[in-house]
């Protein structure tokens, strides 16, 4: 576990990592100009605040650098999104932020907060809120989860910076109407939510990345007519074995 960090220090890491975001995406905005500039650094700056109150970030590696960087910069509107999501939890006291699925993680954590739906965790920028995914609290069982699945959407965030949030947005209304025209064709008619639901969302590709490696795609809720599979031409092979052929399987 780790040992109870003073106040003095969690205040003065909250002072330097504010300025130092706020300078970041300060100086990002004036591309924009000034007004810009203003938001972009007061934005980056509350981040700031709460990423060095809460100690989340880890300055002894490359990666905890990079996530600061990016988080104040080419991130920052997912780190918008975020501080949003920080804010609304911080004012709902059944929220229950977890330092130790955070501190020093590049993340902030919720094990409940404000969601889209009860049993999904909600990811914007690196605050992930219900990690619990509508259980009664967040284990430790779970963090492989939290790691792999929602920690990813954080990365994605950090490395594609506003594309993630545009191409997100844009497959989500391309699967609606995918989603709503395939019900609509098909003669046995399978649930409009779920097909809509398996467009717009799970098979949104970073959706379909995060599924993959979580190990979760396989067994997730997405409907099969439209979920994502292998086309059948690159359908594995059976291995190679020394018994003769046999005839095809049935189709
Ligand atoms: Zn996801």
């Amino acid at each position: 576990m780790t040992a109870n960090p003073s106040p003095v220090a969690r205040s003065t890491e909250a002072v330097l990592a504010t300025a130092g975001a706020a300078a970041l995406g300060g100086a990002l905005g004036l591309l924009g100009g000034w007004p810009l500039a203003i938001a972009t650094g007061v934005s980056a700056g509350i981040n700031g605040a709460f990423g060095g109150w809460r100690q989340v970030y880890g300055w002894r590696t490359a990666k905890g650098w990079f996530a600061f960087v990016s988080d104040s910069t080419w991130g920052l509107l997912g780190t918008t999104l975020g501080n949003v999501l920080n804010l609304v939890n911080l004012a709902r006291p059944d929220s229950s932020y977890r330092a130790d699925f955070s501190r020093r993680q590049n993340r902030h954590v919720f094990e409940k907060g404000a969601c889209m739906k009860r049993g999904f965790a909600f990811t914007h920028g690196n605050v992930i809120s219900n990690a619990s995914t509508g259980r009664e609290s967040l284990v430790e069982e779970r963090r492989r989860f939290i790691d792999r699945h929602e920690g990813l959407h954080i990365w994605q965030n950090r490395i594609f910076g506003p594309f993630y949030q545009v191409v997100y947005l844009a497959w989500f209304a391309i699967g609606l109407v995918a989603g709503t025209g395939t019900w609509a064709v098909k003669r046995e008619k399978p649930k409009l939510k779920r097909l809509v639901e398996t467009a717009a969302y799970y098979d949104n590709p970073f959706e379909f990345w995060a599924y993959k490696r979580d190990d979760h795609w396989e067994d997730n809720r997405a409907d099969p007519v439209l979920k994502w599979r292998r086309p059948r031409w690159l359908k594995r092979k059976p291995a190679p074995s020394s018994s003769p052929p046999t005839a095809p399987p049935a189709a």
